[in-house]
């Protein structure tokens, strides 16, 4: 019996996964994901997105 959910081999779903912050479609494993890391107000805050072209979006 194979869990669907977990044949990637990861313990990533669409559930825990990150969001993208433009189309907040579910990131799991994505090749293309790109994040974001920023200092704001003295704690790191990390921003997902789905594709470098939603990363682009978020700038404008
Ligand atoms: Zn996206």
């Amino acid at each position: 019996m194979v869990d669907p959910t977990s044949d990637l081999g990861e313990d990533v779903t669409e559930e825990t996964a990150p969001r993208c912050a433009v189309c907040s479609e579910p990131i799991v494993s994505e090749p293309t994901h790109r994040v974001l890391t920023r200092i704001e107000d003295g704690s790191v805050s990390t921003t997902h997105f789905c594709t470098s072209a939603c990363r682009s979006e978020w700038d404008e």
